[in-house]
Order: structure tokens, then C-alpha cells, then sequence
């Protein structure tokens, strides 16, 4: 007899669907996957085999099963097949009745005792299986919440292939999940708990207004200084003066987790932005993503929060080069023999270096050790076309006794958040019907349009890019930056303090050398 069950796999962060086609006809007792399966598909037979046994049905011995997973040409990987494999066995060797079959999807790993474990891409699953067309979706309990947060599909959460069985001999044996995301989403956001607050941090104005103009405009920013600084604080702190994630933004950062198997247990729904500080000790693999069997890296499950990478210049060059294209086209594409995936990557770049080797060039309280050579060795290490993309340079520089001691009358986060969020209203409604664009993404087309500037200001911008040798890209970039300056100011059009403030976090690196 023959049995098709519909279940799905994961390409990228998006999921697709796949048939368990199974066959059954005389042998002596073997289940052949065929369909391209990996290691842990082959070794679901295994599972399912004990699990069927747990659950005290009279499997034939005479028999022989050939489960296809198709389309046939896609290598499929993971546990999930483990559950639809288990109700395509059953079905044909008619242990289970069909005729609902076809109104499933089905996704689940098996224990041997027939308990139905947790799956990765259970959100990306349940989104493919409303694409289908299914009335519902069988998954495991533990992945119920997380794929409920999908509207139009009707979700069944089971923890045993039994009630798997109840459920196609009875579709109304086992009780819907029944759940309002965007109701859980509003609650779970005033129960937010506050995290680290940039009133902690004393001193360091510069910074703070850096990373104020960062956060606004979707800056990516460098800050330099020596080891104590307070570069590693600062940087935590900035998720917290971002604007807080909407649904829809909750939604896609959820599924990106989802699919990466990143999900914390019991948390449905990502909450806060991310902040990831990978160490540069980090493989380029995992950095950017991929692998034999493809991950999304650092630069993906940062997406619309911060990639924080701490000591620079200690990553390799190789590695920093590859997040130059990511970071103009907030997207990073992975190709490899058979597939190529593109997972989002639309993060918020914050590097931290000392200013030399030794940590204390331009120090208040030690003396540099280093030569010219090795300093300069040192910033070689950080390419052009990457220091370019870095649009704010800032220095951070040791507290003075004074600020150490005081106690500080400094802006709590929900202050600076405020003004943030103002900033990136005012740029909502610039963009006006078109596609929603920071300012530090503009294209050039929108640059003319949005950023004008008078007469003086053009010719101290043209000054500035003799003097400090500016590059076309990092000139505007500093046109980018006084944008939104003046929307943090509410102003309308971009004067000439604006853009003199802009020019002065665009001062090259190698004015830490110099200094
Ligand atoms: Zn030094």
C-alpha cells in the first residue's frame, strides 16, 4: 500500500515543502530512504522502528518499506522526517487510516520510547504550510508557541506518537493550540526587563553622542581608545537607545532563529534586538555562515540589532574583508555546489580597537611603547574599503580623575531612546510610500534629493576632504551623517554645525597615529 505525507525542509531561513511518499510490499522487514537524506535522516529507520514498537503496534516482519522523500534532487538534513516517516510506516501497512492525511503537515523527531521531540524551523514550517494550503500542522509541544505565531494555519502540538495517531484516526481528538501572537507580543513587551542603562557609563559625551547618531541613522561605528575605556560598555548599552523591535520585525528576526535552531526554550518570539560579540577567534564559517550543512553566522543572527566585534584588529583581514559586502547589501549570499542560500544580514556594525599595540597611544597617564612601524603594521591590518564603510570614528578616551569620581548627571537610555526614535520617524516619513531606508543606507538618488547643503558648508566640506583625504564613498558618508544630525535636531535642512560635527567622526584612522 501507499501513503504520501506532507512535511517540509529548510532552505536558508526559508522552508519548503516535501513529500514522504511510502511504499510497502514484501521483504524482510528493512526501511530504504531514498531522496537524498543525510546521516540523520538515514538514522531516523532506527528511531522510528522503536518508537512504532513503544506504541504497541504489531509491526509485520514480511514486509519492506521504501520511504522517498521528494523532490529527490535536495539533500535533506534533520531529525523532523522522523515523525512523518513513523505515519507514512503505519499508513501503508494500513495501521492508520489516510483519508486525512493529505490535510497535514507533519514534523517531529522521535525518541525511542515514541515521544516527540523539539525541531528547528518550526516558524519557517508552519509559514510554507499556510503557503500550501494545509489546514494544519502537527508539531512538537515544546515548538507549538513558536509556530503559533503564524495567522491562518491551525496548529497541533503533540508529545507522543499516539496522539499523532489519535489525531489522523480523529482530526478532533486533539485540541488546537489556540493563541493571539500580536496580544502575547504586546504583553510580553511591557514585561520587558530593562537591561544595561547608559546612565552607568560615566563620562565619554563624544561616544554617547556617537552612538546616539549610530542608532538614528544606522551607522556603523568605530571607537578606538585604550584597554578600560569603556568601549566594551558603551557598545552593550546601544541596543537599549535603539527603537524597540515591532511585530513584524519580531516576526522575521523569530523565524531567522527558528531556522538557525537559536531559539531559547520557552521563549516564543525574539523580544529584543540582538547583540552578538563574536570572538576573533571566530571561524570565517562562523562569521558569515555556511558549512556543509548551511548556517546562518554572527553577521545573520545579528540582523536588526548590533554586531559588536571587540579587539578589531586582532580578527583576521580575511575575515573583515568578507563583511564588506554584507554590509552594503544588508544580505550575505552563500554559494555552494549544489545550492545558494541567502540569509538576511541587516546589523548594525560597532568595532573596538586599541589605538596601538601597546593600547596607549595618545594616553593621558602611560607612554606608548611602540614604533611608528608597528603602529602603523598594526592599522594595516583593518582594510581601506572596510574603514571606509565605517562611517563614525570615535575616540574614547581614558576617564580623568575628576570624571572617575564624579557622580554623574548623565541621560538614562529611555532619554536618548526618545530622541532616536523621533530621528527615525522624521526619516519614516521622508521615504514617504518608498521602501524604508535609514539614513546611513541612502542610495544616491535619495542623497540628492534629502541632502543639500548650502554654499558654506560645501566649501568646508570640500576643505575637509583635502585635508583628511577623504575618499568619494567616505564623502557621503560625512553628507549621511549630517542628515541625520538634523533629524535628531527636528531640522528640516542640514547646516553647517551639522555637517562640522559629521566631519569630525569621519578624522581617518591614521589621526590616531599621528597623534
Ligand atoms: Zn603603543
Amino acid at each position: 500500500m501507499f501513503a504520501r505525507i506532507f512535511s517540509g525542509g529548510l532552505a536558508g531561513v526559508d522552508a519548503y515543502c516535501i513529500e514522504v511518499e511510502c511504499d510497502c510490499g514484501p521483504g524482510i522487514g528493512q526501511i530504504s530512504l531514498v531522496g537524498l537524506p543525510d546521516a540523520s535522516v538515514k538514522e531516523s529507520q532506527d528511531r522510528v522502528r522503536s518508537a512504532i514498537k513503544a506504541c504497541d503496534f504489531y509491526v509485520p516482519y514480511a514486509k519492506r518499506w521504501i520511504v522517498n522523500l521528494a523532490p529527490a534532487d535536495t539533500k535533506k538534513e534533520g531529525p523532523a522526517f522522523d515523525l512523518p516517516i513513523a505515519v507514512g510506516i503505519l499508513a501503508s501497512t494500513s495501521m492508520l487510516p489516510t483519508e486525512h492525511l493529505s490535510k497535514f503537515w507533519i514534523a517531529g523527531e522521535l525518541g525511542l520510547d515514541g515521544s516527540v521531540r523539539p525541531i528547528s524551523g518550526a516558524l519557517p514550517l508552519a509559514m510554507a504550510a499556510r503557503q500550501h494550503g494545509a489546514l494544519g500542522i502537527i508539531l512538537p509541544q515544546d515548538n507549538a508557541d513558536e509556530a503559533a505565531l503564524i495567522d491562518g494555519i491551525n496548529i497541533f502540538p503533540v508529545s507522543h506518537l499516539k496522539q499523532v495517531c489519535q489525531l489522523l484516526e480523529n482530526p478532533d481528538a486533539i485540541a488546537m493550540l489556540d493563541s493571539d501572537p500580536r496580544r502575547t507580543f504586546k504583553e510580553s513587551q511591557k514585561m520587558r526587563r530593562a537591561g544595561p542603562d547608559m546612565y552607568e557609563v560615566k563620562g565619554q559625551y563624544v561616544a554617547k553622542r556617537a552612538l546616539e547618531i549610530a542608532a538614528a541613522g544606522k551607522h556603523n561605528i568605530l571607537m578606538v581608545g585604550p584597554p578600560g575605556s569603556g568601549k566594551s560598555m558603551l557598545a552593550q548599552r546601544l541596543p537599549g537607545i535603539m527603537p524597540p523591535l515591532s511585530f513584524d520585525e519580531a516576526l522575521e528576526l523569530t523565524k531567522l532563529y527558528s531556522a538557525a535552531g537559536k531559539l531559547q526554550n520557552k521563549t516564543s518570539l525574539v523580544l529584543e534586538r540582538p547583540f552578538r560579540s563574536p570572538h576573533h577567534s571566530a571561524s570565517a564559517v562562523g562569521l558569515i555562515g555556511g558549512g556543509a550543512s548551511p548556517r546562518p553566522g554572527e553577521i545573520s543572527l545579528s540582523h536588526m540589532g548590533i554586531l559588536f566585534l571587540d579587539e578589531l584588529t586582532e580578527f583576521p583581514r580575511s575575515h573583515l574583508d568578507t563583511l564588506r559586502q554584507p554590509l552594503e547589501t544588508a544580505n550575505v549570499t552563500i554559494s555552494r555546489a549544489t545550492q545558494t542560500l541567502t540569509y538576511p544580514a541587516s546589523f548594525l556594525f560597532v568595532g573596538a580597537c586599541n589605538p596601538c599595540p601597546c593600547g596607549y597611544k595618545g594616553d593621558s597617564v602611560k607612554c606608548c611603547s611602540c614604533s611608528q612601524f608597528q603602529a602603523e603594521r598594526y592599522w594595516n591590518r583593518l582594510s581601506g574599503p572596510l574603514l571606509d564603510r565605517i562611517d563614525l570614528h570615535v575616540n574614547v578616551a581614558r576617564l580623568t580623575q575628576d570624571e572617575l569620581s564624579s557622580m554623574g548627571s548623565s541621560e538614562t537610555s529611555d532619554d536618548i531612546r526618545l530622541r532616536v526614535m523621533r530621528a527615525v520617524e522624521i526619516q519614516q516619513e521622508r521615504s514617504g510610500t518608498q521602501p524604508f531606508m535609514f539614513n546611513g543606507q541612502m542610495t544616491q538618488k535619495q542623497m540628492v534629493k534629502h541632502c543639500k547643503i548650502d554654499e558654506k558648508s560645501r566649501l568646508m566640506l570640500a576643505k575637509a576632504v583635502h585635508n583628511l583625504g577623504l575618499s568619494a564613498r567616505a564623502y557621503d558618508r560625512v553628507l549621511r551623517i549630517s542628515r541625520t544630525i538634523a533629524d535628531l535636531k527636528a531640522h528640516e535642512d542640514i547646516d553647517s554645525s551639522d555637517l562640522a560635527e559629521a566631519i569630525s567622526y569621519r578624522s581617518p584612522y591614521r589621526v590616531h597615529l599621528e597623534s
